[in-house]
């Protein structure tokens, strides 16, 4: 299928994509970055923005930066670039993501922001504590990671407002990523993910949003999952995922 009609705009600068979103608030403007989620959505009509506002020829919100105990990850900056860059758990998670194209394309975030409850940047900032820092009308403002997402596609963020960039605590802790999908590139059906400097989980796959769990037992952590018997996927089944996921991510973050 082919999206409805849409106006298209380019920001120039983090300023002027929230005043293009303040302007054109009546018309539901939406904010595109690597297109990676939000082409899809449109051209199956779930998404319907009567404007676009395009931001990847802003600048300055590219790049990663250690910042004394702070890991600054840009918004535009690309699930490729990180997985390059030797960060440790963020990097190695990003072999996860969809496939090399999508990759190459699609930015940390655009992830944050469209909140799929098993995309593996909505999972790490919950693990690691990030912060969410985005611009809006009335100036900047920092959001806890676990307070940021509240559902499928639903966040925290105003519709005027613009992610600027993703900050973890650093030097980032020993830790791993690890998830099943039925086939290669798609998302998880269930992920897993452990820190093991403050022994939590967070799994992915099991609720609205990344299920955050201060415990390493695999055990423990698969028989409390409140988790239903779905059509071709049953609770059973899903709890089994779990536990060897959480086993799996223990033993791949372990020195
Ligand atoms: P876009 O598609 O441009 O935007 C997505 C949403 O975020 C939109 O609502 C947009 O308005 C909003 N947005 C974007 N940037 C900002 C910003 N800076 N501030 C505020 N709002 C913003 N993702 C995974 O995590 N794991 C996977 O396994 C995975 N597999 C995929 C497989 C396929 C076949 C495809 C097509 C995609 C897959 N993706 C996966 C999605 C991919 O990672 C996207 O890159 C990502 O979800 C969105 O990033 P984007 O830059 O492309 O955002």
């Amino acid at each position: 299928m082919k999206p409805a009609s849409f106006e298209f705009h380019r920001a120039r600068s983090r300023a002027g994509a929230v005043e293009l979103l303040t302007e054109l608030a009546d018309g539901d403007p939406k904010i595109i970055a690597g297109g990676q989620s939000l082409v899809a959505m449109m051209n199956f009509r779930l998404a319907r923005p009567g404007h676009l506002v395009d931001i990847t020829g802003i600048d300055d919100m590219t790049g990663i930066e250690v910042d004394g105990d702070r890991l600054r990850i840009g918004a535009l900056t690309t699930h490729r670039t990180v997985e390059k860059a030797g960060l440790g758990v963020l990097s190695a998670a990003m072999r996860w993501v969809g496939h090399l194209p999508i990759r190459t394309r699609g930015t940390v975030g655009g992830s944050i922001a469209h909140a799929d409850a098993t995309a593996e940047w909505c999972m790490l900032a919950v693990l690691l504590d990030a912060r969410i820092r985005v611009l809006g009308p009335a100036g900047s403002r920092e959001i806890a990671a676990g307070e940021f997402f509240h559902g499928p596609f639903w966040t925290a963020l105003e519709p005027d407002e613009l992610i600027v960039e993703i900050v973890f605590p650093w030097p980032l802790p020993p830790a791993a990523l690890t998830e099943y999908a039925d086939r290669k590139g798609d998302f998880a059906l269930v992920a897993a993910a452990v820190d093991l400097d403050r022994e939590r989980t967070v799994l992915g796959g099991v609720g609205p949003v990344p299920l955050l769990v201060d415990s390493l037992d695999a055990e423990e952590i698969a028989a409390g999952l409140d988790v239903r018997d779905e059509p071709g996927v049953s609770a059973h089944y899903r709890r089994g995922l779990a536990r060897t996921l959480v086993r799996r991510a223990v033993a791949e973050a372990s020195p």
